[in-house]
């Protein structure tokens, strides 16, 4: 049916229209889905607004019953989750499974949070008076959300979301709308109340955009993207000062260390860099290692690429699965292309495999590339695929100023067994999250967002569920 979902209905979109589901893998379609546009988007705006105030004074204890039902159930249907996810975003079964279990442990962890929406007292500076903070839900929030972690994104959102007292609208990314419609089953059997949970799939993200962006309803954008369309909504949310929390792109530098185990170092950087083939905001973009180790380090992790096993995520021998679309595919060219004619080696991939089985899906080889320099666009935007360029550094001093030397700051890796030099080095980095010898170090119990154009808030930790509550003084006067 995969149609839209709002005051816990299923209902078709008010054009009758659909939209095709693609499988990056193949090219092929692999469902159609409701396309959303103004008018329904106005029709799931009304009901979280009317959901609004009931949901808001739930007690807490039966918010966290219901978030915690919905994690033990997400995980009851990880199986299936993960194939459709797989099906419509390309990552490996594994990877997808791992997603649905990242995504359920936010709803595990808010809704242990939804108990601990705090204010305090502070102490009157007058006889007759009483002071008092209080933390209220901020009202319905529009969750825009990408493909690269379909199902995840939604639960970074909507979990802190409810848990705080508000009723959300999601919008999905076009390429991935069945793992939200999977998502949202979930929820109606959960038996959340009638429009706290609403969902628009579209074809066409600005008409239903609009509608979230301008609607004094909707009191709260939560995006992940692109930094082009965050900085986007931030301007058009400016006019109604509506509370935004942007979560962007990323230009992540991993820094090896001459003193770090070069082994693990390889397993780890491989790991994070080749997870989605290449598509998450935190996967390393620059890998910056000193120069004594430079040749040793660049041959070990070309040697670990090549044993990686490029297909359809649907197989259960999959390494690497395709990018999300042409579009995506372009992109990594352009970028391999261009730091080849720029000087650059490959030490292995750089090109679309000869596979003929894989011919009509959006597959790269895994690459890794050496003599990168800064002048080049790799070494400046994010490449979003699976290719590991590796810069070669002498100190400290020069590697954090090449690091911090570009408009993003979401995530950074340091790999060195020297305790110091890892105090000094992640906390000069210009990073919201950094990872000392962890290549993994996104959970629902630490904060999650970007420094500089990396975005504004934070998703997970006590500081997630805190983006969707508004600070209210109260003042007794008892005279
Ligand atoms: P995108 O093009 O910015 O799209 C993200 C979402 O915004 C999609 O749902 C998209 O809809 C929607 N959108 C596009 N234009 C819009 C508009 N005018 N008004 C309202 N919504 C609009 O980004 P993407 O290519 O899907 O995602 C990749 C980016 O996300 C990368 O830069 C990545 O680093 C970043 N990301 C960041 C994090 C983080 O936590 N910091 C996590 C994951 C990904 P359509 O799909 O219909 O275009």
């Amino acid at each position: 049916m995969n149609k839209l979902y709002m005051n816990g209905k299923w209902i078709e979109s008010a054009s009758g229209r659909r939209f095709d589901v693609l499988n990056p893998a193949s090219g092929e379609v692999i469902g159609q889905v409701a396309d959303g546009n103004a008018k329904d988007t106005q029709k799931a705006i009304q009901a979280a607004h009317d959901a609004c105030e009931s949901w808001a004074h739930t007690l807490p204890k039966d918010r966290t019953q219901l978030l915690s039902d919905t994690a033990r159930a997400i995980l009851v249907n990880r199986e299936h989750l993960a194939r459709v996810l797989t099906q419509e975003n390309g990552k490996p079964m594994h990877e997808a499974s791992s997603e649905i279990a990242y995504a359920a442990d936010f709803f595990t962890w808010f809704s242990e949070e939804a108990k601990r929406v705090y204010g305090r007292t502070v102490p009157s500076n007058v006889p007759d008076r009483r002071r008092m903070v209080i933390k209220q839900p901020v009202g319905p929030v529009g969750a825009i959300t990408p493909w690269n972690f379909p199902l995840a994104m939604i639960a970074r959102k909507v979990a802190p979301a409810l848990a705080a007292g508000c009723p959300v609208v999601v919008k999905p990314a076009e390429q991935t709308p069945l793992s939200a419609i999977e998502l949202f089953r979930v929820f109606h059997d959960s038996g959340f109340p009638r429009g706290t949970v609403n969902l628009i799939t579209c074809s066409d993200p600005v008409k239903v955009g609009n509608e979230l962006l301008h609607d004094e309803r909707i009191r709260k954008i939560t995006f992940t993207g692109s930094a082009e369309v965050g900085k986007f909504i931030m301007k058009e949310c400016a006019d109604q000062l509506k509370r935004v929390s942007l979560e962007l792109g990323g230009n992540a530098p991993v820094i090896v260390f001459n003193d770090a185990n070069i082994e693990k170092a390889v397993q780890k950087v491989v790991a994070s860099k080749f997870r989605c083939a290449g598509q998450t905001c935190i996967c390393p973009n620059r890998i910056f290692v000193q120069r004594d180790i430079a040749g040793t380090f660049s041959e070990t992790l070309a040697q670990t690429v090549k044993t990686l096993r490029v297909g359809d995520g649907i197989k259960s021998d999959t390494q690497i699965g395709p990018l999300i679309d042409k579009q995506g595919l372009e992109k990594v060219k352009t970028h391999v292309a261009d730091a080849v004619s720029r000087g650059a080696r490959c030490l292995i991939g750089g090109n679309t495999p000869a596979d003929q089985a894989l011919r009509n899906g959006f597959f790269f080889e895994p690459t890794v590339l050496v003599n990168v320099t800064t002048v080049m666009k790799i070494f400046n935007e994010e490449t979003f695929g699976p290719v590991a360029p590796i810069i070669a550094f002498g100190t400290e001093k020069e590697v954090l100023e090449m690091a911090n030397s570009t408009p993003y700051g979401l995530s950074g890796y340091v790999y060195t067994n020297d305790l110091g030099r890892a105090f000094r080095v992640s906390e000069r980095l210009e990073c919201g999250i950094v990872g000392v010898n962890d290549e993994r170090p996104s959970v629902p119990e630490c904060p999650f967002g970007g420094l500089k154009q990396s975005g504004i808030g934070r998703e997970g930790g006590s500081e997630g569920i805190e983006e969707f509550t508004e600070t209210k003084y109260i003042s007794f006067g008892i005279d």
